[in-house]
């Protein structure tokens, strides 16, 4: 590494140096995982992100330094006369069901895709493709799992989520502790982290003439601590 102040302040040297240097030499970014952690050149210069540090390139295990990230899901699935509904990882009692090419439960869905996108993964979609034929009747308990473990293997951990289903029925009051705890279970998390809102459809639209129901989620995530 060159002499410190080489050329103007510290971040165009270390941006020359981790950049700039391994490209003109053809370091690939595989070798470039091994260098010191992005996060590192924080705490030592104050000014670093790891996201400042070869923006462009796959940033694989390095991409939790000590910064937070917040990523939010919206998902709506049409509803057809059965039941039960499928709601948060649980069967709720109910005379209508989900459609869906997993199991169709739009709350887990949400979270999945506020989890993926917090950590710049993408969303449900992406990981589990709808012309999959494994994912037909999946399970999203199981998504979600994988997805966590996902966002977990790159170096976060959730600091909380918050959820709101728009549904015209059934009430989710008595079902509201059990989805919490279901979802804090599947998430390996305190369930005072998983916050749960119910709004119906005004009786309008599609969630107020119960054709559809959706849900949205934000996740806040934190990196872990080495
Ligand atoms: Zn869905």
């Amino acid at each position: 590494m060159r002499g410190k102040g080489a050329f103007g302040p510290p971040y165009f040297q270390l941006w020359f140096d981790f950049c700039i240097i391994p490209r003109k030499f053809g370091i690939n970014a595989q070798l470039r995982k091994n260098l010191p952690r992005a996060g590192s050149f924080r705490r030592v210069r104050g000014v670093f992100r790891n996201s400042d540090v070869c923006a462009s390139e796959p940033i694989g295990r390095n991409q939790a330094t000590d910064g937070m990230r917040v990523g939010i899901g919206h998902d709506t699935h049409r509803l057809r006369p059965g039941g039960p509904l499928r709601l948060g990882g649980i069967d709720i009692p109910h005379d209508r069901e989900s459609i869906g090419h997993s199991d169709g439960d739009a709350l887990l869905h949400a979270v999945i895709d506020a989890l993926l996108g917090a950590a710049a993964l993408g969303d449900v979609g992406l990981m589990f493709p709808d012309t999959d034929p494994d994912n037909r009747g999946r399970d999203s308990g199981e998504m979600l799992t994988t997805a966590l473990e996902a966002v977990s293997g790159l170096g976060w951990k959730i600091v909380n989520i918050d959820c709101i289903v728009f549904a015209q029925r059934p009430k989710l009051l008595t079902h509201r502790q059990a989805i919490r705890q279901r979802i804090a279970d599947i998430l390996e998390i305190e369930v005072e982290r998983v916050g749960l809102q119910a709004k119906t459809g005004e009786g309008i639209g599609l969630i107020g003439n119960e054709e559809a129901f959706a849900a949205q989620c934000v996740a806040l995530l934190e990196a872990k601590e080495e």
